[in-house]
Parts: C-alpha cells; sequence; structure tokens
C-alpha cells in the first residue's frame, strides 16, 4: 500500500502578520521552525511545496479605509507583504498569490489555480500550517477539503487572531469536524 501523494501548503507567513507587521498575529514567528523543518521534509523527498500569500492592491474592500474588517496589510510590492525572512526560500517552492481583488480571498483556493496545479500533480493528501488558524488557514483548509484533497492541519506549526478569545480552538474543531486530520509532529 503506498502512501498518498502530499503537498505542503504554507499559509501566509509574510512580514505584516509577523511580530512588528501592521496586522501581527500572537508567537506567529513560533511556525517558522515546524514549517522549515516540513519545508525541508518535503523538498527532500521531491513532494511539492506552495507557499501562499496575501497579496492585496492598495486600496481593497477587505481594509477597514474602504469598507474592510482589517487594518491595512500584505499590499502588493511592499516590505510588508514579503515572507518572513527566516521562512525557508527554495527556487523548487511555488508561490501562490490571493486576495488581489475586492473579496477577502482568505483561502489559498480562492481566486487561484492552486487545485488545478494540485490535481496535474496527482496530489490526493495536503499538509497545511501558517497563519492564522482561523482566518486563512481556517479557510485554506475547509477549501482543500471541498476540492477532494485529504488534510493534515499542522497544529503546531499555526497561530491565531483570536479577535474574540478562542477562535483558534474553535478554528481547529471547525477543521476537525470538516473531516482534516488536526496533527502535531514530533
Ligand atoms: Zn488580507
Amino acid at each position: 500500500m503506498s502512501n498518498p501523494k502530499q503537498a505542503l501548503i504554507v499559509v501566509d507567513v509574510q512580514n505584516d502578520f509577523c511580530p512588528g507587521g501592521t496586522l501581527a498575529v500572537p508567537q506567529a514567528d513560533e511556525v517558522i521552525e515546524p514549517l522549515n523543518r516540513q519545508i525541508d521534509h518535503f523538498l527532500e523527498r521531491g513532494a511539492p511545496v506552495y507557499k501562499s500569500r496575501d497579496w492585496h492592491i492598495p486600496k481593497t474592500k477587505h481594509f477597514a479605509a474602504y469598507g474592510g474588517s482589517w487594518p491595512e496589510h500584505c499590499i502588493q510590492n511592499t516590505k510588508g507583504a514579503e515572507f518572513h525572512p527566516a521562512l525557508r526560500d527554495d527556487p523548487r517552492i511555488t508561490v501562490i498569490s490571493k486576495g488581489e481583488g475586492d473579496t477577502d480571498g482568505y483561502s489559498a483556493f480562492d481566486h487561484t489555480d492552486l487545485a488545478s496545479q494540485l490535481h496535474q500533480q496527482g496530489v490526493e493528501e495536503v499538509v497545511v500550517g501558517g497563519l492564522a488558524t482561523d482566518y486563512c488557514v481556517k479557510h485554506t483548509v475547509l477549501d482543500a477539503l471541498k476540492h477532494g484533497f485529504k488534510v493534515k492541519a499542522l497544529e503546531d506549526a499555526m497561530r491565531a487572531v483570536e479577535l474574540q478569545p478562542g477562535d483558534g480552538d474553535r478554528a481547529i474543531d471547525e477543521m476537525r469536524a470538516a473531516g482534516a486530520e488536526i496533527v502535531s509532529p514530533h
């Protein structure tokens, strides 16, 4: 019996979501080390690795100033939109840009070709971690399940915004209830 072909999806580990950023997620930088280990592990065995990034235009309805919920963050071609410098970089990693229009674009599958890329590569299962548990990670996991992929969500390699206390735990419960396997390697 062979294991399902896996891909790794690293969600939005960008400067603006990390300490010092405009929309910093508490303890966001703690995801970097476990994610780097996963990236190395996937690349070593030739498995596909994707990094999603929030890639917003300066005036989008996603931002509070234009009717949305959030402070300005991850504006295209700014320092804040760059991946955290400690996150592993490698030419074999595919970058998926999302949130380029007037929608929130929380999910790495929303208005991107990620699902077709995964299908083309014969991927059956995705392993997901990153920022933030209660928004972009959750929506990416739920969309992956809707697209028919099995999902392992890396609990140790995600952190939550927690606008309301408990949002992170509720997001984990929601992912599990939808069919994701919540895993903590090590
Ligand atoms: Zn955003």
